[in-house]
């Protein structure tokens, strides 16, 4: 085997991501490796003291995209998915900061006019597969911001947007944010998806009891609007509360998670749903360090 990231590591070495005394030589484990090689600062220190609950929703669908991303803050340049999601939060959370004081949404097309300039903001960054074309990606992003202004901004009452979160959950600190709460305490999860899902995300419901436990007088109701792109856009609405066995899941797995980082060895996930061309920023490094192929 001939991989690009082979090394020899001592048995007993223990790795220097939980900032603690460690045995091994600094050169020694995977992070610094890495780092070296990219001639990079390793940022590895202390950096899994407090985990963000899409940190660990990072590490549960691939390590190693965790891994370029946390450990050795690879530039992160965002795919078409991910810049159209960023742009048409950014047009839609600006409606809601002005609706906490003004009780009213912004005029639809002044929200499409906003998504319009975070778009073209995102355009500057945005790495395009071939057969993606950014102005008919720009097209269904107007669309998806109407039909969510038509549909759904109307009902909602804001009572906090982009509000951090602290605390401790299964003793792991944490630091979160809840994007939109409403003042019936409903957490409202705004995103953008290629395809209508066929069920609550485990690791999305993950995330949102997280903000459910930490934030202020939540009513333990989370309601994701997903907005689907294609050929014919649409939003599709799915609603649950947070219950005991979701309490449970998050417990155990903020300090499972939190031991595997310090673990120093991190696995490429090819067969994560999230694992293609089209999703991750790194397919093609990740094809260079472990070799295989990233399907688009
Ligand atoms: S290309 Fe796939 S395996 Fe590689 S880092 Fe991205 S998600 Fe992980």
């Amino acid at each position: 085997m001939s991989a690009n990231y082979s090394v020899d590591i001592p048995a007993g070495a223990e790795l220097c991501v939980h900032g603690g005394p460690y045995h091994a030589a600094a050169q020694d484990n995977m992070v610094d490796l890495f780092a070296r090689r990219l001639s990079l600062p390793t940022r590895a220190i202390c950096m899994t003291d407090v985990l963000s609950p899409s940190q660990v929703r990072t590490f549960s669908g691939c390590e190693v995209r965790w891994f370029y991303e946390h450990l050795l803050g690879l530039p992160d340049p965002p795919t078409a998915t991910m810049a159209l999601h960023n742009a048409i939060r950014t047009a839609l959370m600006t409606n809601f900061q002005y609706k906490v004081e003004s009780k009213a949404d912004i005029q639809t097309e002044g929200v499409v006019g906003l998504f319009r300039r975070a778009w073209k903001q995102q355009l500057a960054s945005t790495n395009f597969c071939e057969d993606e074309v950014p102005q008919a990606i720009g097209k269904t992003g107007e669309a998806l911001v109407r039909i969510y202004m038509h549909e759904v901004a109307p009902q909602i009452r804001p009572a906090a947007v982009e509000r951090p979160l602290r605390g401790v959950l299964g003793g792991v600190r944490i630091r979160a944010q809840v994007d939109l709460m409403d003042e019936d305490g409903t957490i409202i999860d705004v995103r953008t998806a290629d395809a209508a899902p066929a069920r609550v995300d485990p690791m999305q419901r993950f995330e949102w009891t997280t903000c459910s436990r930490l934030a202020e007088a939540p009513s333990g109701v989370v309601r994701s609007d997903i907005l689907v792109t294609g050929n014919t856009p649409q939003l599709i609405t799915e609603k649950w509360e947070v219950s005991a066995a979701d309490v449970q899941w998050t417990d155990a797995l903020y300090p499972l998670a939190q031991e595997a980082m310090r673990r120093g060895y991190y696995m490429p996930n090819r067969n994560s749903i999230h694992c293609s061309r089209h999703h991750c920023p790194y397919w093609r490094r990740c094809e260079q360090d472990f070799g295989g192929v990233v399907e688009p």
